[in-house]
């Protein structure tokens, strides 16, 4: 985390005078970057939206916040919210809503430039998200977008049963990938929640849950087409976001 190395190598007395410096700082580049832009990134499953998001966070010098990927990272740390991760999830517990908030914050507060954009990634997931996503970014005086990676259930379903995953490096294969083996040499399989009926669960839940959170964006929502191949739909998002995203 960038946080922590920040203390390891100030002395602590000196923390205050630079965060305090900092700050100014911060605030003066809002004003001078103040096109800097969020995404609040929506997709289906099997929409491509991992694999997009990257390329989109490539272009344009984004981080990407997924909130797996900082359980991840805060289960290697030693802070008071790390410990308290690690005890929901250890109980067996799904992480709360007012968790994966503090999460978001923690993020936002150890940010060092305050002109680096940030996408978010399977954030919102419900409305009470979005409105908890929504009040951090504007206390941290965020400019956002969001963005839906559009496909309809029919791909969807059809992508999810169809597509397998390799059984080392895990990588996913599409059905047009005929191959029996992964480029390590690992076999390819079936998942074993990428039957019909689990398919099916997570998809209503997009459906029930993610879209109304969506639709809370609606005046600021940029849709990219999602059922071409992967170089069309990067060329889409990419004609669409150029002139949103340049400084
Ligand atoms: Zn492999």
């Amino acid at each position: 985390m960038q946080g922590s190395k920040r203390f390891a190598t100030e002395p602590y007395w000196q923390c205050t005078a630079i965060s305090k410096l900092r700050s100014q700082r911060r605030s003066a580049q809002f004003k001078k970057f103040h096109n800097i832009m969020d995404l609040i990134f929506f997709g289906m499953q099997g929409s491509g939206k991992g694999t997009l998001g990257k390329s989109i966070a490539n272009r344009y010098g984004m981080l990407v916040f997924e909130t797996g990927e900082q359980l991840r990272k805060l289960s290697r740390e030693d802070s008071d919210l790390a410990k308290k991760v690690k005890s929901i999830i250890e109980a067996g517990h799904l992480v709360s809503n007012e968790v994966v908030m503090e999460i978001v914050e923690n993020f936002m507060s150890n940010l060092q430039n305050g002109e680096t954009p940030i996408l978010f990634d399977g954030i919102p997931r419900k409305t009470d998200q979005a409105r908890s996503l929504n009040s951090i970014l504007a206390r941290h005086n965020r400019k956002y977008s969001a963005v839906i990676l559009d496909i309809s259930e029919k791909t969807a379903l059809n992508r999810l049963t169809t597509r397998r995953i390799c059984k080392i490096c895990k990588t996913v294969y599409p059905a047009v990938y005929t191959a029996d083996k992964c480029a390590c040499g690992g076999e390819l399989i079936t998942r074993s929640d990428d039957n019909p009926e689990a398919i099916k669960t997570r998809l209503d839940a997009f459906k029930n849950e993610t879209v109304p959170a969506m639709e809370m964006y609606s005046d600021r929502l940029i849709k990219i087409d999602g059922e071409p191949s992967i170089e069309e739909v990067k060329k889409l998002a990419f004609a669409a976001l150029d002139g949103v995203m340049k400084r």
